[in-house]
């Protein structure tokens, strides 16, 4: 590895560990006296973890305020009406409790609760904030790893554009990872989820801008999956695989939050923006397509991922991220989750506008014609 100038900054307190959860109202209370619970109307409600969140806080002296409609995919309007209960409440401290959208709902708000104007504007990059309301996350699902970085992503209701919004303002000032939140999953998300981890470590290791401290992290992540991801899927008592998958996926998201994304989360963005796919399922269909047309720009980078995964070298990486997918029950392609072929077009179109970084972290850079073809190809 050549090392060059890098910058490395992540003030997050990451707490991890089995039942850490029931120390959120004792974390929650260092960052203010009222909350905005930030969550969705499924898992956290069923599962009782709202309910025993609620308690925790008033344990500790705190009020708080409940917004439950985050959902798959977040609106920026959903986002600006959160931060529209935060002020009208006069919260002092958001707490995103869900996984990956529900996160990024929370981050929005808490940083829309102080900031005037569009989400997208800020996006954009045409107003710029470094400032937030304090904000503590604790995911339940092991995906994203938005409780590890400064990125919120959200879906503009008028264009559908999905894109994060990036700022180390909306960088949680604590996450508490306990991995026992996540085995309420069911198995499907957990699968999508899974790989979602798989790619961030993957993508941020193969992206040009990859430094030092992400590679450590990113094959460390990599390796973690290879060895426990299955293993969590197939067996929801093996704790101690259930925790090396939910590190691994904290770690993904540190690393993107550095290093960025590449082609196949670029690629999937302007999907499920259009059609509301989920997520690792959309990364499922593309990766594979991607890869196979990438291994002979990074080929060293290529071959380490095949070995962290059980495999050779490059040329039987993508094989081994095929069977991967196809023992998570997740061989799939993108026309089986709505997408069609007039939609082709506008995707990358919409690839080019949201997803340039990506596409040009990517070892291989593909053509708008490039682009086509690895779409229909996923159809
Ligand atoms: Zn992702």
């Amino acid at each position: 590895m050549k090392v060059e100038t890098f910058q490395y900054c992540l003030p997050v307190n990451l707490i991890f560990g089995w039942d850490k959860a029931e120390e959120i109202g004792k974390e929650a209370k260092k960052y203010g006296k009222k909350a905005l619970i930030v969550t969705g109307q499924g898992s956290t409600k069923k599962s009782g973890l709202l309910d025993r969140v609620l308690k925790l806080l008033e344990t500790e002296g705190m009020e708080s305020v409940v917004y439950d409609k985050a959902v798959p995919n977040p609106l920026a309007s959903t986002a600006k009406a959160g931060a529209a209960v935060a002020k009208e409440e006069g919260c002092d401290v958001v707490i995103g409790l869900g996984g990956g959208s529900i996160m990024d709902c929370a981050k929005a708000v808490a940083f829309l609760a102080v900031n005037e104007g569009e989400p997208f504007d800020y996006i954009y990059g045409k107003k710029q904030s470094d400032r937030s309301l304090p904000i503590v996350l604790v995911p339940t699902t092991c995906g994203t790893g938005s409780e590890g970085n400064g990125f919120a992503v959200l879906t503009d209701d008028e264009t559908l554009d999905k894109k994060s919004l990036r700022t180390n303002a909306i960088v949680a000032k604590a996450s508490i990872i306990d991995p026992k939140l996540m085995t309420t999953m069911p198995k499907s998300v957990f699968a999508s989820v899974g790989f979602d981890a798989l790619c961030h470590c993957m993508e941020a290791y193969l992206s040009k801008t990859c430094q030092p401290i992400v590679e450590l992290e990113a094959i460390c992540g990599i390796q973690l999956l290879g060895e426990n991801l299955l293993k969590a899927y197939n067996d929801y008592n093996d704790k101690d695989a259930w925790s090396a998958v939910t590190l691994a996926s904290t770690f993904g998201g540190m690393v993107i939050n550095q290093a960025g994304v590449v082609a196949p989360h670029g690629l999937e963005h302007p999907a499920s923006g259009l059609r509301n796919i989920t997520h690792g399922r959309g990364l499922a269909a593309l990766t594979p397509v991607i890869y196979e047309r990438s291994i002979s720009s990074a080929p060293e980078k290529f071959a380490k991922i095949s070995q962290l995964l059980g495999g050779t070298d490059e040329t039987d990486c993508v094989a081994k991220i095929r069977e991967l997918l196809s023992e998570l029950s997740l061989t799939i392609t993108l026309s089986e989750q709505g997408v069609k072929e007039e939609d082709v077009d506008w995707m990358v179109e919409n690839a080019f506008k949201v997803s340039a970084p990506a596409i040009a972290n990517h070892p291989k850079v593909f053509t708008a014609e490039e682009v086509k073809e690895i779409y229909l190809a996923a159809l």
